[in-house]
């Protein structure tokens, strides 16, 4: 029931194209990020899928039934928006409990007249009924909210109050629960809680979850996989190692993680090594480059640093001479600035108490292995 596909999306604002040609398929359950830098159309993306924006064409299908034509209210999507949206006067209940309540007097068109609803409700209900209290609980228990139910929103901190709007939109069953920069209000350190707690809430209800961000690690330690944005396109979707290990773009190894990119060219094969050379290195891949002229990719964690004095077999290939700019320990790990050419190159090695920190100036031999070398 919960699965979305996408085929062939555009959406144009008069004469500006938002998005171009989209294609998406997501299956039930799975947790799905759309991730990429501002303005490169996620929210439109969102917005079409949920029904408050009209596709220019294309089509988009949810569980068994295409839904363009079909009102918001009526396509089975629970929101949660980066402002939560929240009753201000009511408490945590009634906020969860509006929508139901809502649902049972079978109200279409809601949320035009949300203020003289709100009123009528109260008038008609009464009491919550039972059946819907104990949903209500239910869900307040699953966001860790039930001891507080009775008090009014605007008490709650940040991060509690993103909970009141989780628990709203996932009270009503949604077959797609849709996030747009859910947590982009929080706090850092309540940031990283909150991804836990939303991860741990999809998985126990297997609810089918996209969810919009422009911050990378939050889309790689949350998703399944990830549709990397750009522009109004998608470049790439993958898992999260995918992505990391085989990006399709430069942008996407530089936007999902950090990267080092060199300009190369690739001179020949040997054995399944492509042999390539730049500005200050010569190196061989087992990636297979679909063009002479590459970006060679190397992850910062993939290059081991040594001083350069140790000696450099003959048998030994990737090998690049570098001098140290500067570097900076940071506990685990110690981050190197090298000069190699006119690119600084950066290196992260895992450091292990004791072990030598290269300073400023120092010579150093890096080597990376021949699969580690990227060539796009
Ligand atoms: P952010 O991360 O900053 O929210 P986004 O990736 O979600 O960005 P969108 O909000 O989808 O980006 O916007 C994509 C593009 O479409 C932007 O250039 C934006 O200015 C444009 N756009 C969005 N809505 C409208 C609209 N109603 N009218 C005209 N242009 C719009």
């Amino acid at each position: 029931m919960g699965s979305v596909k996408v085929n062939n999306l555009i959406k144009s604002f008069g004469s500006f194209t938002a998005l171009q040609n989209i294609d998406l398929d997501i299956k039930e359950g799975e947790f799905f990020a759309l991730l990429g830098p501002s303005g490169c159309g996620k929210t439109t993306m969102m917005r079409c899928i949920a029904g408050f924006e009209q596709p220019t064409s294309g089509t988009i299908r949810i569980g068994d039934r295409e839904v363009e034509k079909i009102p918001a209210n009526k396509r089975n999507c629970g929101m949660v928006f980066q402002s939560y949206a929240l009753f201000p006067h009511m408490n945590v209940f009634e906020n969860v409990a509006y929508s139901l309540n809502i649902k049972q007097l079978n109200s279409s068109n809601i949320f035009k007249q949300v203020g003289i609803y709100a009123r009528l409700l109260n008038k008609k209900l009464g009491k919550t009924p039972k059946h819907i209290e104990a949903k209500v609980m239910e869900i307040l228990k699953y966001v860790e909210l039930d001891q507080h139910a009775h008090r009014l929103t605007s008490e709650l901190s940040g991060g509690q109050q993103q909970r009141v709007a989780l628990a709203r939109a996932l009270v009503m069953e949604p077959a797609v629960l849709l996030m747009d920069e859910p947590l982009s209000n929080l706090d850092q350190k309540l940031r990283h809680s909150m991804r836990n707690t939303i991860r741990r809430i999809q998985q126990e209800l297997g609810i089918t979850t996209i969810f919009v961000t422009h911050d990378q690690e939050e889309a790689m330690s949350m998703a399944d996989r990830v549709a990397v944005m750009d522009a109004g396109n998608i470049i790439q979707i993958g898992t999260p190692t995918d992505l990391y290990s085989n990006p399709a773009t430069p942008f996407i190894a530089n936007f999902v993680g950090t990267s080092n990119i060199l300009k190369g060219t690739v001179i020949g094969e040997e054995n399944g090594l492509y042999r390539v050379q730049g500005e200050g290195f010569d190196l061989q891949s087992t990636k297979k480059p679909n063009k002479p002229e590459v970006d060679v990719i190397i992850r910062p964690e993939h290059i081991k640093v040594e001083a350069a004095e140790s000696i450099i077999e003959l048998s030994e290939t990737n090998v690049i001479q570098g001098i140290v700019l500067m570097s900076t320990y940071l506990g685990s790990i110690v981050r190197y600035d090298v000069q190699v050419g006119s690119y600084q190159l950066v290196i992260d090695t895992t450091y292990s108490t004791g072990g030598s920190i290269y300073e400023k100036g120092k010579e150093v031999k890096l080597t990376v292995a021949h699969e580690r070398v990227l060539l796009i």
